[in-house]
């Protein structure tokens, strides 16, 4: 009897403190999330659309220096690279900062801060000023606790215009030991939006993309592992299913991603589409959502175009004048912060465990 009384009394201790352990880790994932919304809107207030190589986007670089330099951040670093795009060479950016971590493992979470589709009217709210508010607040925030690893967050230039950003990452900092070589890479791009969440790998063809595919990484580890957390947290992530070419789950190399596949780094990539939506060239992911404001006329039931001869717009945001905040918040209101939240509460689980634990020397 006293023993069990004493099991019971440890029991209750136990799920105490675990509670109450897992509501700090969650009110930190708040936290990241309501501090990624305010960077956001001041990134498409005060800059708006940030195309490669312009002064817009040069600004986005200073705008997030000078979070990071406000969170005492000490370890940022920048690259500046210029690359010729249509026989035109432009000068680009990334930044980074690293948060040392309690074991060997080295985490990169990237994602580009640079957008497209000016002309039709985008801010590159979700693609992909979600995920660069994201990255930058993760780091603002998580940079008072002890992490699972030490992890790099990166904000990638010029992804629009080739991947140059990363892959100037990958073939100069990365490769050179400059920055040590990651165990895994997770890469954001357009994480809200469409939808519903997906996680990804590679192909196990290497991607086309790769100068050597010998070296080249296809596995499925790190989206395992965030399923799963997603699963045990009971966040909607989901398995893109297959479609020819793509087998379930694995996606092609038209992000920030690619060049730490080829590098021979695993991958994850979190991204919010409709698989389910038989767009302009199939279920490929390209028509993000079935809201009937972003189609000439969709057709519910079979949930593609009421004709497929005519429909110009497809269900899709990114690239076009509907990647606005304005324009979202109306056809979708409260979903951008929604799914920014739910990849905020997987990540910050994924990087801080179940326990917090302020950061040691601090
Ligand atoms: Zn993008």
């Amino acid at each position: 009897m006293l023993l069990k009384s004493v099991f019971l009394i440890a029991v209750l201790i136990t799920t105490s403190f675990s509670t109450f352990a897992n509501s700090d880790v969650n009110a930190l994932a708040n936290r990241v999330t309501d501090r990624s919304m305010i960077i956001l809107n001041e990134v498409i207030t005060q800059i708006g659309a940030r195309p490669a190589g312009s002064q817009q986007e040069k600004n986005t670089v200073k705008l997030v220096a000078d979070i990071w330099q406000q969170a005492n951040l000490t370890r940022v670093q920048r690259q500046s690279f210029n690359v010729e795009i249509k026989g035109q060479v432009i000068n680009s950016q990334n930044i980074w900062v690293t948060l040392p971590g309690d074991s060997a493992k080295h985490i990169v979470i990237g994602a580009h801060y640079d957008s497209t589709g000016v002309k039709a009217g985008s801010q590159g709210a979700t693609d992909n000023g979600v995920a660069m508010a994201l990255v930058t607040a993760l780091a603002e925030q998580l940079s008072a606790y002890q992490l699972n690893a030490t992890v790099t967050f990166v904000l990638f230039g010029a992804e629009e215009v080739g991947l140059q950003g990363a892959k100037a990452f990958v073939n100069q900092m990365v490769k050179s030991g400059q920055v040590p070589e990651p165990d895994s890479m997770i890469n954001l791009d357009t994480i809200a939006g469409g939808d519903k969440l997906y996680i990804h790998s590679p192909t196990q063809t290497p991607y086309k993309s790769c100068n050597n595919t010998s070296t080249y990484n296809a596995s499925p580890a790190v989206r395992g592992e965030l399923l799963l957390l997603a699963k045990n947290k009971q966040l909607a992530f989901n398995l893109h299913p297959s479609f020819p070419g793509y087998p379930e789950g694995e996606t092609a190399g038209w992000s920030d991603h690619a060049p730490f596949a080829c590098a021979g780094i695993p991958i994850a990539y979190i991204e919010a589409t409709n698989f389910a939506i038989n767009g302009r060239d199939g279920f490929d992911g390209y028509s993000q959502s079935l809201h009937p404001g972003l189609w000439d006329c969709l057709d519910t039931s079979l949930q593609t175009a009421c004709d497929r001869d005519t429909e110009e717009r497809w269900g899709r945001i990114w690239h076009t004048g509907q990647d606005r905040l304005d324009t979202l918040e109306t056809l979708h209101p409260g979903r951008l912060r929604a799914q920014l939240s739910d990849v905020s509460e997987l990540l910050v689980d994924y990087l801080i465990g179940d326990v917090l634990t302020p950061r040691h020397g601090r």
